[in-house]
This record gives structure tokens, sequence and C-alpha cells, in this order.
């Protein structure tokens, strides 16, 4: 899923989303919407669908991860977390019960629980007050949105998120206790921040297990190209990440031969497609030296065109994994891309890959 925080997927139009790239499920950012431009404008302007004319379908967080991550000021209490706008320094407080009013006053379709994200690492004492708290944030957004839906006409789903730090015992625990909600679906979250990459994976492999199997599993935050079959091969069906929109803005494109940094002088006089086993709109009007010459010039077009580029990639990589799916061939396209990867190295990601876009 594209991630359009602000409403927007930034440098690409809503038609370049979904007439082009066919993306038909798109992310927005609690938080952010609800400091600027606020819910209830949005739900006075028909809601964020009509707001921002997106055809599709609409995720939004909770809320919950930026303030953890940028809100300078915040006390987590039984009751929610009050923080600070980071834009004018303005006091406001989550709660379970007033995420969710806030994403159905945006009209989402898929609508996340208020939880607590912790950093990495945690002591595991922490982690278990922490993922005790989730939980019960849960069962209270719950309850509310069960009461609210009964006089909403459309049909939101609501996702719990299983927490539990680096810790599998605490992962399990809490699939085990978010069962009870029989949710639409069920996010893992908690993930890309900071951890080696395994360490990722292992954490989804002892949530996925016990999860009912007729129910969307949502990974949250994830992940690198190479790591989207990974995470598929582990039971995931739906992920979002801002990697391939944040880095196409600073010049590091995904292709199917590997990473591409646009600015690097091989590139200055290469007339060759960006990618030559892509048809999106950029790789086929476009060279590699026009796009360097684009990024070197601060030009706004290289933005839009390396965004639609990165975007269509991570949806050919998701189209290719459920073709194998349908096919009876996934187990053989993973080992083939596995031989080719250096996944398996152990490598950090730098950055968190889950953070503002
Ligand atoms: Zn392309």
């Amino acid at each position: 899923m594209p991630v359009g925080t602000q409403a927007t997927v930034k440098g690409l139009s809503q038609r370049d989303l979904w007439d082009d790239l066919q993306a038909r499920i798109i992310l927005g950012n609690t938080y952010h919407l609800f400091l600027r431009p606020g819910h209830e404008l949005i739900r006075q302007l028909g809601g964020l669908h009509r707001f921002m004319s997106w055809p599709g379908a609409l995720l939004t967080d909770s809320g919950g991860y930026q303030v953890f991550s940028l809100s300078g000021l915040r006390k987590i209490t039984d009751e929610g977390v009050t923080f600070q706008s980071h834009l004018n320094g303005d006091t406001h407080k989550f709660t379970p019960a007033s995420t969710v009013d806030v994403q159905l006053a945006f009209g989402s379709d898929i609508m996340m629980v208020l939880d607590e994200c912790p950093e990495y690492p945690v002591s595991r004492e922490y982690a278990r007050v922490s993922m005790d708290r989730t939980i019960r944030w849960a069962g209270e957004a719950f309850s509310h949105y069960r009461e609210r839906m009964q006089s909403v006409p459309t049909r939101n789903a609501l996702f719990p998120i299983i927490q539990g730090s680096m810790f599998p015992d605490l992962r399990r625990e809490c699939t085990s206790r978010l069962l009870d909600l029989d949710a639409d679906g069920y996010a893992i979250g908690g993930l890309s921040v900071g951890e080696p990459r395994p360490l990722s994976m292992e954490m989804v492999e002892a949530s996925v297990p016990e999860l009912p199997r007729d129910r969307p599993r949502y990974a949250m935050g994830v992940g690198m190209p190479d790591e989207l079959p990974e995470y598929v091969a582990r039971g995931i069906d739906m992920m979002d990440c801002v990697l391939p929109t944040r880095n196409a803005r600073n010049g590091w494109l995904f292709t199917s031969e590997g990473r591409v940094v646009i600015k690097h002088a091989q590139y200055r006089d290469d007339p060759g497609p960006l990618d030559p086993a892509c048809d999106c709109y950029t790789c086929r009007n476009y060279s590699r030296a026009y796009l360097r010459h684009l990024f070197q010039a601060g030009e706004i077009l290289f933005a839009s065109l390396a965004t639609r580029h990165n975007l269509q990639r991570y949806l050919d990589i998701m189209g290719a994994i459920r073709q194998s799916i349908l096919l009876g061939e996934f187990p053989r396209y993973l080992r083939d891309l596995q031989s080719r990867s250096t996944f398996r190295n152990g490598v950090t990601a730098k950055e968190p890959s889950g953070g503002i876009e």
C-alpha cells in the first residue's frame, strides 16, 4: 500500500495512482490529518475519499505511532496519550475511543486501534506493560467501535495491532488475547523500529500461526523489495512502507536489476531506461541520463517520475507474488529470489522504515 501521509502520495496525482499504477488502496496518517486540516473539516467536506478525490480504499493508522515518534512532549496514561502538536505546540489527547471517532470522521475503510509502539530495544518488563496496555486499549476501541457501527451506514473495518517488542512469547500471548475481538483483520506492529531484519521476521513468525486464515494479516511499516516475498511466505497479506516513495525523492531507485543511485556519475550519459524490465511511464519515456539531470538540477519532475517508478516496482513485485501463488509456483519464486538476494545477510536497516513520509 502506497503511503499518502497528508492525504496525498507525494509527487503523484490520484489519476497517476489509480489509472497508471492501478493502486487500489493507499494509506493516510491520522496524526497528521487530525492536526491539519482536522477531522471535522474533512467530515464536513464529505470524508477523506471525497476530500482527496480517491476512488479506491483507504486505510488509516490510529496516530499512535506518530505521537510516539514525532511529538516532543507526550504522556502515556491508562486512558490514552496526551501530546503536543509538532506544528504549533497545542496539547491534544488520543484515547482508544477518540481515535476510532477521528477515523470514522475520515470514513476510512480500514481503521486501526490506538496502540503503543515501543522503541527498540526495551526491557522485557516494559514490553509486557506496554503490551498489556495495547490489548486493553484494543478492547476499549472495539467496544466503542461496535457501538458506533450501529448508527454508521457504511461498513468500516477495525484492525487490532499485535505488539510485544522482540519477545516471541509476548507476541504469541498478544495474538491469542486479541483473537477474542473477532476482528475483520489483524495487524502486526512494532516492526521496523531499528531491529535487525531477521528479528522482524521472527516476530512475524511468532504472531501469524494463530491468526484466522480467512482474515487479512497486515505487517505495518515494512519493507525492502526483497523482503516483501519473505513476509508473504510467512503468511502476511498486506504491507505499507514509505521506502518506495521517500527513497524515490532522494534519488534511490529500486529496479529489477538492483538499486540505482541516480546521482552517481556513471548515469550522466546513460541513454537507457531506468529499468529495462519496467513498463511504467518513467521507464517507457525517459533515460537514466535525463533522470539524473532532473535530480541534479533539483527539478520537481524528478520526484514525480521517480515515485511512479518505485511504486510500480513494488506493485509489480506484489503482482508477481499473487500470480505465482495462483499458479502454485510461489515456493519456486521464493527460492529463485533468495538465491539472488542479499536478504539473509543480517544487515540492520539504517533507518526505521515506518516513519514520517
Ligand atoms: Zn519504471
